[in-house]
């Protein structure tokens, strides 16, 4: 059999192409020479075979949250309609098919009242997520999503299917939870689930005049919490768009983020402190139930174009410099910048009980810096992003790859992972994809030091 009538595809010129690469990210979309519309292992595995054979680059996109080098040519395996999830509720785990997003899966497990390590969009690619580590509203109290990974189905380099699990290939499992598409196409993982139907949450919101002491009052609050309570701040000067509170519209406004999965009544013990930081201009902390989480959020839900970095914080962060960086990225910056510092610790900074790739457990917050780009100049993004570094960089430990949306260059990459972890990840990258067809995404197999082509 021709080995192209082996998998459904669309070329450049063919009705339906640019709405297939297209995603939630609209900055730089994919163009490659074509798309496999999978459907199913099969077809993974036979596209994979066939970017071999003639020595062709290969990308995955699910979503297109996380789109990072793109594909220019090359072969794209587009997973949006491989959605199965299926749950063993006695297990406490799903089954979760290449293209399922998290909301997908947090309604197939609320009826059995679990709920899985999702992030703040339900819209966001389950297994892209957990490939780069994963970080939610549950992470503070169970870790990383990649943590709670049990088995990979996963098409490496050579075309092979493999079910990867610790016992039957520790050092790929290894790789594979952290080291994103770097060594395969995964057309389906386990994972476990947790008993939260319910949690405590939602935000508190302040006017710009109060953001100063609410940083304060806010950072000295983190280092007194237990785990099973996530918080963020997060500060924009917001969008006049339907889809923004009313009165939050053209405002600029900082909101502090809550969940929390002890009872109501502990929850409104630990953020006592916090609403007596200054008068509030929403509150509606709540108990809620876990498909309504990413409420607490409020991610924007339309597709969009942006950039991005995530950056990894030293614990000792203090009140001077966040407060400098909620500056420059407030009313003042010259284009439109959001800013969230997310509270990390607890169970994330643990080693796992099966260690994994995903690095910068050691670090006390994530600071994501994202900027809306279309019709903004490239030199206004590159000034914005590149003076929060520079404000940031004596506290920076690292990078977090989720949050750093337009790829990293060679340099950068060695801050993504620990050392050991890099050389580690490079020489099985040489085993597992010795021709580097899995070269776009963020890709690994770089000289440490060359420049990868990232997008502006
Ligand atoms: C609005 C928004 C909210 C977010 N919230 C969070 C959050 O709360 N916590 C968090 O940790 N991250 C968050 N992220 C980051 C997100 O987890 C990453 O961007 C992730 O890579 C998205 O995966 P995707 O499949 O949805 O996107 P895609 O763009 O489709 O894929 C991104 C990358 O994931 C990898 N990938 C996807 N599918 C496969 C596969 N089958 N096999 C191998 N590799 C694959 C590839 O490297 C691919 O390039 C958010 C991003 C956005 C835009």
């Amino acid at each position: 059999m021709d080995e192209i009538s082996e998998f459904p595809a669309l070329r450049p010129a063919d009705e339906g192409y640019d709405a297939e690469r297209t995603g939630f990210q609209l900055h730089g979309p994919h163009r490659p020479d074509l798309i496999v519309t999978a459907e199913s292992p099969d077809h993974v595995r036979a596209a994979v075979a066939h970017a071999r054979a003639h020595g062709l680059p290969v990308a995955v996109q699910a979503t297109g949250h996380g789109v990072g080098v793109t594909a220019d040519g090359g072969v794209l395996i587009s997973t949006r309609r491989m959605t199965d999830v299926r749950i063993d509720p006695q297990a406490r785990s799903a089954y979760i098919a290449a293209g399922a997003t998290w909301g997908q899966v947090i309604e197939a497990a609320a009826p059995h009242g679990l709920a899985p390590l999702s992030g703040s969009a339900p819209s966001v690619g389950a297994i892209g997520y957990t490939l780069g580590g994963g970080l939610g509203a549950l992470s503070r109290q169970y870790g990383y999503a990649a943590d709670h990974v049990t088995a990979l189905d996963v098409v490496t380099a050579d075309g092979e299917p493999r079910h990867v699990t610790a016992e039957s290939d520790p050092d790929l499992f290894w790789a594979l939870r952290g080291g994103r598409d770097n060594f395969g196409i995964v057309t389906g993982m386990e994972i476990g689930l947790f008993p939260h139907p319910e949690i405590y949450g939602g935000t508190l919101a302040f006017a710009a005049e109060h953001v100063d002491a609410v940083l304060a009052g806010y950072l000295e609050w983190t280092r007194t919490l237990p785990d099973e309570l996530m918080s963020a701040v997060s500060m924009m000067v917001h969008p006049d768009v339907p889809f923004v509170e009313e009165e939050f519209r053209g405002r600029y406004v900082l909101q502090v983020k809550l969940a929390y999965t002890g009872p109501a009544d502990e929850g409104e013990r630990l953020v006592a402190p916090l609403r007596a930081l200054a008068p509030t201009l929403a509150d509606d902390l709540r108990v809620l139930p876990f498909t309504d989480s990413h409420t607490v959020f409020k991610d924007p839900p339309f597709p969009h174009g942006y950039v991005g970095d995530g950056l990894l914080i030293d614990a000792a962060l203090d009140v001077t410099t966040l407060q400098t960086v909620a500056k420059q990225a407030g009313p003042e910056a010259p284009t439109m910048t959001v800013l969230q510092l997310r509270h990390l610790g607890g169970a994330q900074a643990r080693t796992p009980a099966v260690p994994n790739a995903v690095a910068g457990r050691d670090a006390g917050y994530l600071l994501s810096v994202v900027l809306p780009v279309d019709g903004v100049p490239a030199e206004t993004v590159t000034e914005v992003l590149g003076g929060i570094r520079r404000t940031m960089a004596p506290l920076t430990t690292g990078r977090a790859l989720n949050f750093v949306f337009g790829g990293l260059s060679g340099a950068e990459l060695s801050e993504a992972y620990a050392p050991a972890d890099l050389e580690r990840l490079r020489s099985l990258k040489g085993s597992y994809d010795p021709e580097n067809t899995f070269r776009l995404g963020q890709p690994l197999a770089l000289t440490p030091g060359a420049d990868a082509p990232a997008r502006g």
